[in-house]
């Protein structure tokens, strides 16, 4: 199912969609209390979910809305920690890193390059891109599946790892290129305001098998950019998970954001950086798309 955070009433909440994809069926009107989506994963037990399963397809549930008629929120607008993410997880990204950075490649990435998001506050679908023109001229998008930790994980076994997932959504990891390479520490290049479009919804794991073959893309002004798929990955979810759950416990909620394939703007000869108005569009297959305009 596809669980989403949306305002209405003058309150952020909790909803499932329809199965049509164009109703949301709100929790709190069908006896969830869940204060939010970070909530609802803590706390959504096994019997709860197939209630809900159940509310989603009954479309004269309580307080049924269309979609069109609430502002969508990034699914996790507050995440409770920074988004943990892989960097150069795509080959043919790794290279066009590294010939925009003008450095050496020996084809070898035996480990991964783990780095922390900062996220005040999650974007959503139809939010804009705040371009940052007074501080940066490099504004680039990479489309990237996030994977959202449904129970506290330690030391979880690489063919366990899945058992941890609560869901997937699409992330654009924003990136301001300048700050990234002048400041060695991706920190600040990846944590502007506004760097974290999420969404538009979770789908939970049950609904796409284990690993994720997906087909993962972006467009900028409708002109196709990236274009890859989820099992190109170099290091796979099950390898982060094992990895980083020896030595850290994955908090539930914990989103781990898994790299972005080729065609990021930084990778074009010359660069094709993010300015004023452009469109930007994050799409994974059977998940959902995401679109922001730069302002
Ligand atoms: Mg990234």
């Amino acid at each position: 199912m596809k669980l989403l955070t949306y305002s209405a009433e003058g309150k952020e909440k909790v909803g499932v969609l329809t199965p049509c994809g164009k109703k949301v069926v709100p929790l709190d009107k069908n006896g969830f209390d869940y204060k939010d989506m970070n909530d609802l994963i803590d706390r959504m037990t096994d019997e709860d979910k197939k209630k809900i399963e159940i509310i989603s397809r009954a479309e004269n549930a309580e307080g049924v809305l269309d979609i069109e008629s609430v502002k969508k929120e990034a699914p996790i607008p507050e995440p409770k920690q920074d988004i943990i993410c892989l960097g150069i997880n795509y080959w043919a990204h790794a290279e066009e890193s590294v010939r925009y950075k003008k450095e050496a490649f020996d084809g070898d990435r035996k480990f991964p390059v783990y780095f922390s998001k900062r996220v005040n506050r999650a974007s959503a679908d139809g939010d804009v891109i705040p371009s940052h023109s007074d501080i940066i001229s490099t504004l680039d998008y990479e489309a990237e599946l996030a994977v959202i930790i449904g129970k506290d994980a330690k030391n979880v076994a690489k063919e366990d790892a899945y058992k941890y997932v609560f869901g997937y959504t699409v992330i654009n990891d924003v990136t301001a290129r300048e700050l990234q390479t002048r400041h060695k520490q991706w920190t600040f290049g990846k944590g502007l305001d506004g760097f974290t479009p999420m969404g538009p919804w979770i789908v939970t794991a049950d609904e796409i098998a284990a690993p994720p073959v997906l087909t993962i893309k972006s467009f900028v002004n409708g002109e196709p950019r990236q274009n890859g798929r989820t099992d190109m990955f170099i290091h796979d979810i099950a390898y982060v998970i094992n990895e980083l759950s020896q030595g850290m416990t994955l908090k539930a909620g914990t989103i781990i954001a898994t790299g972005t394939p080729a065609g990021v703007g930084m990778g074009f000869t010359p660069p094709k950086f993010l300015k004023a108005g452009d469109v930007v569009e994050c799409e994974i297959e059977n998940i959902g798309k995401i679109t922001n305009r730069v302002e």
